[in-house]
């Protein structure tokens, strides 16, 4: 059986996986967070059906993990990957969770008695997680990690509360990192993105109006799982937004900071605003953008709905500036109209979502560097051009998803699923 590393256990990462493994391969997906999912884990519904994303996701990471041909190896790293075509050498460092995952059974009773609160990554900082965690309910695997850099215990060896009442015996402040070594035949690269920390783009006001979050906190907060069980509330006073306004582009098609298009961000910035009005039905949302990027099948016509059905206002500007509002409630949005009497105005939001540049994750560099391949001027992994999109300049080095440049879910599942039939037809061929 031939064996393939999949790096990153996002869509792509888990649709590649499963092509894979299901054409006979023998996979090892390495994720560095504790649970597969990316992502699309933390969406509410996806554009532009509006599918509750969890429901699509859910059985593909519960099929990844069951998988006889899939070995999972999460909160994992890629240390080092030598060799050639079709003969890599990977090793992959698996980081201790303090956790015999044998033995966890996902009780999360350690996790009701530990002290120690931190932000919760999953929920986009706007809720906590102890220091010994779920990352979110459905995670696979649905096991507990103990988050070194914040445990009392491993820190300065005082409290040990998660062990005392863990009754699996898993806990284990002892555990090392490890290392193991495979071979392996191809190496898919499918690491996705992160948001740009859309704070330093000082004029839109995140970090000082407080009712400026991002596009991924309104999915959180949008969700029955999120932080405030799907209620829509802005974060000043708890009250429920009747304006609600979008600003695209944060960081975006700007020379200072990212030139490329994000992608999808019209897309889910329209999404977000059906979704606000579903909630709240007497709402008004707004969409500050430079040019409608609608070109997916069905989207242009997602954009008319939002607009006629949903009462939608898209208006052609950048905001120049953000101030909180009276009180600190609510924000105030200066804007100039376009045309030729373009003329300056000042509108009053109740709540205003930023849609950052989505840049490479961090660490891509350091990937692309230990593997050997080169990055574009965006710093996505570069791929061979028109003609091979999914091929690295390295021979038997793929990428797929958004490690490769700004994509939604199906371009990124689409590209997952060539990747498969790639490694296929390469090992077909031989090394030749
Ligand atoms: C607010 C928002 C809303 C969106 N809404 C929609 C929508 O409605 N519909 C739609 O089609 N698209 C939507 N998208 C886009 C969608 O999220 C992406 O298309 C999709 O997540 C890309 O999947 P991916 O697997 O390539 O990347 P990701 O989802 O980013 O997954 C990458 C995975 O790789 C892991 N990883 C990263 N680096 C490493 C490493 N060095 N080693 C191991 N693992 C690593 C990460 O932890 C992560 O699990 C939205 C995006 C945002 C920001």
């Amino acid at each position: 059986m031939q064996r393939v590393v999949v790096i990153g256990g996002g869509i792509a990462g888990i649709q590649a996986s499963l092509d894979l493994a299901d054409a006979g391969f023998e996979v090892h997906l390495v994720e560095k967070s504790p649970s597969i999912g990316g992502h699309m884990a933390q969406l509410d519904k996806t554009f532009p059906t509006n599918d509750c994303s969890m429901c699509i996701l859910s059985p593909k990471m519960i099929n990844c993990a069951d998988h006889e041909r899939i070995k999972l190896h999460t909160y994992s790293e890629v240390e080092s990957v030598t060799g050639e075509f079709p003969k890599f050498k990977v090793k992959i460092k698996e980081k201790a969770r303090y956790i015999d995952l044998e033995r966890c059974t996902g009780c999360e009773d350690c996790v009701a008695k530990c002290p120690v609160k931190v932000p919760s990554e999953f929920e986009a900082g706007l809720a906590v997680r102890k220091a010994v965690y779920l990352p979110f309910p459905q995670a696979v695997p649905r096991k507990v990690t103990i988050d070194a850099d914040h445990c009392r215990m491993i820190k300065e060896k005082k409290c040990g509360v998660c062990k005392k009442v863990c009754k699996a015996g898993a806990v284990d402040y002892e555990q090392k990192d490890t290392t193991i070594e495979l071979n392996a035949s191809a190496v898919v690269v499918a690491t996705g993105f992160d948001l740009m920390d859309a704070s330093s783009v000082l004029q839109y006001g995140l970090g000082h109006c407080k009712d400026v979050v991002t596009s991924l906190q309104l999915e959180r907060i949008l969700c029955a799982s999120g932080p405030s069980s799907g209620h829509l509330a802005r974060p000043s006073d708890g009250s429920e937004p009747k304006r609600l306004a979008f600003v695209q582009c944060v960081g975006s098609r700007d020379a200072k900071w990212h030139e490329y298009c994000s992608s999808v961000c019209c897309m889910y910035a329209t999404k977000e605003s059906i979704l606000a009005r579903e909630h709240v039905p007497d709402i008004e949302s707004t969409i500050f953008y430079m040019d409608m990027r609608a070109t997916g099948k069905g989207f242009q016509e997602f954009v008319s709905r939002a607009k006629s059905a949903y009462g939608v206002r898209y208006i052609r500007a950048r905001p120049s500036s953000v101030q909180p509002g009276e009180g600190g409630k609510g924000v105030l949005v200066s804007y100039e109209t376009r045309g030729p009497a373009g003329e300056p105005v000042t509108e009053e939001f109740d709540l205003l979502v930023l849609c950052p540049a989505l840049v490479p994750s961090r660490g891509t560099a350091e990937l692309a560097k230990l593997l050997n391949i080169k990055l574009d001027s965006d710093s996505f992994v570069r791929t061979s051009g028109l003609l091979r999109p999914i091929d690295s300049p390295r021979k038997g080095v793929l990428a797929c998803g958004f490690a490769s440049g700004p994509m939604d879910i199906p371009d990124s599942v689409s590209q997952a699923s060539a990747v498969a039939a790639r490694v296929a037809e390469l090992l077909a061929q031989g090394s030749g």
